[in-house]
């Protein structure tokens, strides 16, 4: 297998930092996907009635019987100080856990409003695990829109477990971010076939499943998000394996590339594994690669999976990437993609939202990837849009979804050219 990296990648490129006003959901958000993947977890908001609305409309296509999220309305009483939240907190929390003995992680989930009469979710969680121990463990993350975007509401998660991990001095590989259970089934079955293990998963499924940390932990990101996550994780000793995002076939050939190395995999085991799933990918992109190739492409920050999704775009479907931004660039979890990505385009990191779409406009893009609150109305400007959080909803890792990430891209440009030839 050889890889070709281009002449200059964007990794010392420099960058555009923008400061300014933001167009983004706030890290609530993330609930949605998180509750799915912890099948034992509650995640309770303390949050204002705005906050219970986002996560209703954002979950609403969704019914369950026993909802694993719900919000703790802070009332104007306890936005005033006039009542005890702590004390009205505890009472929720009683109630629910002897109504739900199913309920093994309850995380209880900052937001504006709570940050803003500054309760302490922190020792409300330690107060409340000592009181729940050791059938339930409480945690605490925020999910506040104040200076975040979505997605750091699942690493804000994620980093609130490592501590609360059990230690180990076992060798042991970690697959972190929540991953659809099918997708992440796809990427231990590819491991396994190599002979790579243990390996385990933050989050797991359940609460008994949760991996130890330590020393000889070695783990492998799934998301280049989760900065904090991977902060945590070294500060307790393990150590990040770098590679670019299992995005496409390339992605996923030199992520898994990474990890094989790290444990010794022969080539020609890795070849006899990969050959099969890599030769399906390359037919699922090409299948819609034709509609991509040589359409102009333009990222507004959004879901932090810009910079490796600019890659897969470019490299692996031949559009020509205008600008990419990105809320926040980590360098040493983005280095590997950076260094694959053709230098030309903008890198621009944070947001002026008025800036951005001015030269949006100026640029015409074929294709821009932006959050929903700008995609109509650049729609009704002309410019045809994806919505950046489509992409944390819908399986796109590793090799089996290679060609429905691709389609996701593709699908608003058939879209587009069949309205245009209906104006005809
Ligand atoms: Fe709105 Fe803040 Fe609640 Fe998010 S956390 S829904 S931004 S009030």
């Amino acid at each position: 297998m050889t890889i070709q990296p281009p002449a200059t990648g964007c990794r010392d490129v420099p960058v555009l930092k923008e400061r300014g006003q933001r167009e983004v959901f706030c890290g609530l958000t993330g609930i949605i996907w998180l509750h799915r993947k912890m099948q034992d977890a509650f995640f309770l908001v303390v949050g204002s009635r705005t906050c219970a609305h986002l996560l209703q409309s954002a979950a609403g296509v969704m019914i369950f019987a026993e909802p694993r999220f719900g919000t703790a309305i802070l009332e104007e009483k306890d936005l005033a100080g006039l009542a005890d939240a702590n004390t009205e907190l505890d009472r929720e929390v009683a109630r629910l856990l002897s109504r739900r003995p199913d309920i093994r992680q309850l995380f209880l989930v900052g937001s504006c409003p709570s940050e803003v009469i500054k309760l302490d979710l922190h020792r409300a969680a330690e107060r409340l695990s000592a009181l729940h121990a050791p059938h339930v463990r409480v945690l605490n993350f925020t999910g506040s829109g104040i200076e975040t975007t979505f997605t750091q509401g699942e690493d804000a998660c994620l980093a609130a477990m490592v501590p609360a991990l059990a230690p180990t001095q076992a060798r042991e590989l970690l697959l972190v971010g929540a991953l659809p259970d099918v997708v992440e089934d796809q990427a231990l079955a590819l491991l396994s076939a190599m002979g790579i293990g243990p390996v385990r998963c933050l989050p797991s499924r359940r609460a008994d499943d949760a991996p130890a940390v330590g020393p000889n932990t070695v783990f492998a990101l799934t998301q280049p998000f989760l900065g904090s996550t991977h902060e945590a994780l070294t500060r307790r000793g393990a150590r990040h394996i770098p590679a670019p995002f299992p995005f496409g076939e390339e992605g996923t050939t030199l992520w898994l590339r990474a990890v094989a190395k790290e444990f010794g995999v022969s080539d020609a085991t890795f070849d006899a594994v990969t050959a099969a799933p890599r030769a399906r990918a390359i037919k699922a992109i090409a299948s819609q690669a034709d509609t991509l190739n040589g359409k102009t492409l333009f990222m507004f920050p959004d879901s932090q999976l810009e910079p490796p999704l600019a890659r897969f775009l470019t490299r692996e479907c031949g559009m020509v990437a205008l600008e990419v931004g990105t809320p926040y660039l980590h360098r040493d979890i983005l280095g590997p993609d950076l260094d694959l990505l053709a230098k030309g385009p903008v890198i621009s990191e944070g947001q002026d939202v008025d800036r951005q779409l001015d030269r949006a406009r100026a640029a015409r893009p074929d294709l821009t990837v932006c959050g929903l609150g700008l995609a109509n109305p650049l729609e009704a400007e002309g410019l045809t849009t994806k919505w950046a959080i489509e992409l944390v909803f819908t399986p796109v890792h590793f090799y089996e979804q290679a060609g429905d990430l691709a389609a996701l891209f593709a699908r608003p440009l058939r879209r587009r050219a069949l309205l245009n030839a209906s104006k005809l």
